[in-house]
C-alpha cells in the first residue's frame, strides 16, 4: 500500500476525507514532503516568496479497518528514506533566540554517505525522525503545527525507525497521517527546524482492542514512555509522568508510593520540543522492569 505527497492535511480532524482505507496490521509506505512543503529549493528564497499555509503538511489521512472511538491505534516505524537534501531555516520570532534574529535565513544541507554536509568542515551523523504523525482528534481540528493528545506535531527525536507508537483512537478509522521528517535534530529543536526534508517512511498501522490511553505512548527497543504537550514545560513533564505512574499502577503491583520511588530512580524525563505552540515532553521507564512483574504493554 502506497500513500503518495499530493495527499495532503494541514490539520488533524475528523472531518478529514480519507485517501486510504487499510485493514489492521497492513504496511504502508508514505511519501511525504518536508515541512515547508519542499518550497525552498535555494538559499536565495525570500520570507516573502513563499506561501506560510503550505506549512507541516502531514500526508494521509489513512483509514484503519475496525478502529473505532476508545481504541487504540499502534504504529510501528518500520523504515525511513530521507531525500538527497534537507533544509534548516531561522526567522525573526522563531525559536527560543527568535527575538534576537534580525532576518529569514535558509540553508540547504546535502545528505551524503549517511551524514548531514553542514558546510565544508562540518559533516554530523543522521539521526532521521518523524515530526508530525497522529490520528483524528477528538475535537474540532487542529493545525498540523501543533502537538496534542491526538499526535501531531510532538517533534520527539524517539520517533523512528523501530519505534511504536500507541495513539488514542477519536474517530472510526483513526484517520491517521504523518509529516515533517527531520535528517537530524536535537532535543528541544531550539531554532524550529531540524533539518527538515521529504522522506519515505514505511509503517504498520494496528488495531489494538480492550485497552484505551488519553495521550500518545513511545515503545523503543528499552523502554515506554509517555508524551505530554502543554502549555508550559513543567506542566508537560507533570503530565507526562502522570501518565506513567498510572500506566505502570495497572501493571505492577506496587503502592503509588512506590512506583513514585522507582520512577525516580530509573525513569528518565527528557524534553522533546520548546518551539511549537505547544511544548513537549517525554517520560522514560525501562521495559525490564515490566518484564519481572510479567506483565506487557498493551
Ligand atoms: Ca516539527
Ligand atoms: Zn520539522
Amino acid at each position: 500500500m502506497f500513500v503518495n505527497q499530493s495527499n495532503l492535511i494541514y490539520a488533524f480532524s475528523k472531518e478529514n476525507k480519507p485517501v486510504l482505507q487499510v485493514d489492521s496490521g497492513t504496511q504502508v509506505v508514505i511519501e511525504t514532503c518536508d515541512c515547508f512543503e519542499n518550497q525552498i529549493v535555494s538559499e536565495d528564497v525570500s520570507y516573502h516568496a513563499m506561501d506560510w499555509d503550505k506549512v507541516n503538511p502531514a500526508t494521509g489521512p489513512i483509514f484503519v479497518n475496525g478502529a473505532v472511538a476508545g481504541d487504540i491505534l499502534a504504529v510501528t516505524i518500520d523504515e525511513i528514506e530521507l531525500a538527497e537534501q534537507g533544509v534548516m531555516a531561522v526567522s525573526p520570532g522563531m525559536g527560543v533566540l527568535g527575538d534576537c534574529i534580525e532576518e529569514f535565513e535558509a540553508k540547504l544541507i546535502p545528505i551524503r554517505d549517511g551524514k548531514a554536509v553542514f558546510n565544508d568542515k562540518i559533516e554530523f551523523p543522521l539521526n532521521p525522525m518523524i515530526g508530525v504523525i497522529g490520528v483524528a482528534p477528538k475535537d474540532g481540528a487542529v493545525s498540523c503545527g501543533t502537538p496534542g493528545s491526538h499526535g501531531g506535531n510532538m517533534d520527539n527525536k524517539m520517533i523512528t525507525t523501530g519505534a511504536t507508537l500507541y495513539f488514542p483512537v477519536h474517530a472510526d478509522g483513526a484517520l491517521f497521517a504523518l509529516g515533517d521528517l527531520h535528517a537530524a535534530m536535537g532535543d528541544g529543536e531550539i531554532g524550529v527546524t531540524g533539518i527538515e526534508i521529504a522522506a519515505k517512511v514505511t509503517v504498520t498501522l494496528k488495531v489494538i482492542k480492550g485497552f484505551s490511553i488519553e495521550n500518545p505512548i513511545l515503545e523503543s527497543e528499552e523502554f515506554i514512555s509517555t508524551i505530554a504537550s502543554e502549555e508550559t514545560l513543567d506542566l508537560a513533564v507533570k503530565r507526562s509522568v502522570e501518565d506513567m505512574v498510572a500506566f505502570l499502577e495497572e501493571r505492577i503491583d506496587l503502592s503509588f508510593n512506590q512506583i513514585n520511588m522507582l520512577c525516580s530512580a530509573v525513569g528518565q524525563t527528557q524534553i522533546c520540543q520548546v518551539v511549537d505552540p505547544l511544548v513537549t515532553a517525554r517520560f522514560l521507564f525501562p521495559k525490564w522492569v515490566l518484564g519481572k512483574y510479567g506483565s506487557g504493554i498493551f
